[in-house]
């Protein structure tokens, strides 16, 4: 530990008592890996702040003593961003004691929640006043509100409620010099300059420690219906969103799966079985999702799939007949990552393309791939209907122990000049954390760099009288 370090334990500890700086190693190893297991880290000492204040306390201190901080939530991040770098300079941030829903106003369809709110416990907390916060992904148990706001996430429901940034009214925050911005307001409309909130929203800590986030809710669910389809294509796929868009406005959920991560699940997760009687090229989970009583869901969805069916742009559906069953076809979808894994090494790309390319695309793609690499299996899963797949490089023939060193990097800049020559984005939802800080550098058009904000990321600390290298580490 480097004698600064020291120093700001020692004064943590004076100004925060022992429960908010943790330095037993053991209970810090399980949190400096990524959710991945790619990227091990190591810090010196876990703070864990149970205030806004004491979080603002922690980075005058850090400030002071010029030790980055590397903030935390759930630590289910895909592109390692929560992880400390390897030689242990950096301190964890943990925000999962401040853990309190602050507010829930079914009048106002407003809740504020604490940065380390796990996200399915909002989900209950909103249900039990007759509302909803519509974000929901595979990790809402262990997620947090603090995280979701901080890499902008999306999940499944984008089609119809937009990603965080879309359902964050505003964000409680401190700032690099250990200032505490308030942007936590019941104002539905509020056009007074710029605003802060939605530039914290996504910068995964670079320009702030996010400490609680206000958050719009809409009615809850009085039924939903859920579907599973199987067809030939993504572009059949396409033409199906496009059938049931043009007819309804209740399908919030779209979910593209190719036969073959279907068959990695069926294998590998147990408790899973086929939807449908054949195999098919490529399947389509819908979630369709009401909040009026009288309406018959699950009869108008189940009509629009026969009216599919009829024209031949589907091969073969079946509904959820009861919600164990609708279960039972998101957890095929949700465990595609796991299947994978479990089947071996994957190399994963979170990427986006216009929604009308990506049909076009993923063939393409899944083809060059293949080509360039022979016997590595490409395919893509997730939410079409955002122009966002989840485009995995399986090892297939070319396994080997040292496959994700020796070849990923060349793979991932393969994929990513495919996607970039699409006009397309190389980290869609995922953020871009430790994994692909590199290739954003190459890629990213100057735009996207916008000039006082690489300052504040990149440059030397010479330059920037009030911030330490990185205070906030990605
Ligand atoms: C099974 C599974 C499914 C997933 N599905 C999806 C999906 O469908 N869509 C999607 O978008 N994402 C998905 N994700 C990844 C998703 O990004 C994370 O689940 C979530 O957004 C991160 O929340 P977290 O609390 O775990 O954040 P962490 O992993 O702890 O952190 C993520 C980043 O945010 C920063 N950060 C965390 N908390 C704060 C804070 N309070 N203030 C400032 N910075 C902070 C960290 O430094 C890091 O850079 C999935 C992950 C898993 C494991």
């Amino acid at each position: 530990m480097i004698d600064a370090q020291a120093k700001l334990i020692e004064r943590a500890l004076q100004a925060l008592g022992p429960k908010a700086v943790i330095t037993d190693a053991t209970e810090i190893e399980p949190w400096v890996t990524d959710w991945r297991g790619r990227v091990r880290g190591a810090a010196p000492a876990m703070l864990a702040p149970g205030s806004t204040e004491e979080v603002a306390e922690i980075v005058r201190l850090a400030q002071e003593h010029r030790v980055p901080l590397v903030p935390q939530g759930g630590n289910t991040g895909m592109a390692a961003g929560a992880t400390p770098p390897a030689d242990g300079s950096a301190l964890l941030l943990s925000l999962r004691q401040m853990n309190r829903i602050r507010s829930m106003s079914a009048e106002n369809r407003m809740a504020v929640a604490e940065a380390g709110v796990v996200l399915a416990t909002l989900h209950d907390a909103a249900n039990e006043v007759g509302m909803r916060f519509p974000l929901t992904l595979g990790a809402r148990g262990s997620c947090t509100i603090g995280g979701l706001t901080s890499t902008n996430a999306g999940g499944t429901q984008v089609l119809k409620f937009g990603t965080m940034r879309a359902l964050v009214a505003g964000v409680e925050a401190v700032l690099p010099d250990g200032s505490i911005h308030n942007g936590l307001s019941d104002l539905k409309k509020d056009n007074r300059g710029y605003s802060l909130d939605q530039l914290l929203i996504g910068a995964e800590g670079t320009l702030g420690v996010v400490t609680a986030v206000a958050l719009r809710l809409v009615p809850a669910i009085a039924s939903r219906a859920v579907a599973w389809v199987g067809l030939e294509s993504p572009t059949r796929a396409l033409d199906l969103l496009r059938h049931l868009e043009a007819r309804t406005s209740s399908v919030e959920g779209f979910e593209l799966i190719p036969q073959d991560c279907l068959d990695l699940v069926l294998k590998h997760v147990r408790g899973t079985r086929p939807p449908l009687s054949g195999r098919h090229n490529w399947h389509v989970l819908i979630e369709a999702t009401t909040a009026a009583f009288d309406t018959d869901i699950g009869g108008e969805i189940e009509r629009l799939l026969g009216d599919a069916l009829e024209q031949r742009t589907i091969e073969d559906a079946a509904m959820a007949a009861s919600e164990a069953q609708a279960e039972a076809f998101w957890k095929i979808r949700e465990t595609i990552s796991e299947a994978e894994r479990a089947e071996g090494q994957t190399l994963a790309h979170d990427i986006s393309v216009a929604v009308a390319d990506m049909p076009a695309f993923l063939g393409e793609a899944a083809a060059k791939v293949q080509q360039a690499f022979p016997g590595a299996v490409a395919s893509g899963f997730g939410h079409l209907g955002d122009g966002n797949i989840h485009f995995h490089v399986r090892a297939g023939d070319r396994a080997a122990p040292d496959w994700y060193e020796r070849e990923g990097g060349e793979i991932t800049r393969f994929v990513d000049d495919l996607v970039t020559a699409a006009g397309g984005s190389i980290s869609a939802e995922h953020g871009i954390g430790q994994l692909k800080r590199d290739e954003l550098a190459r890629l990213a058009p100057t735009r996207v760099f916008h000039t006082p904000i690489l300052g504040m990321i990149k440059k030397p600390a010479a330059k920037l009288p009030a911030m330490p290298p990185k205070v906030f580490m990605t």
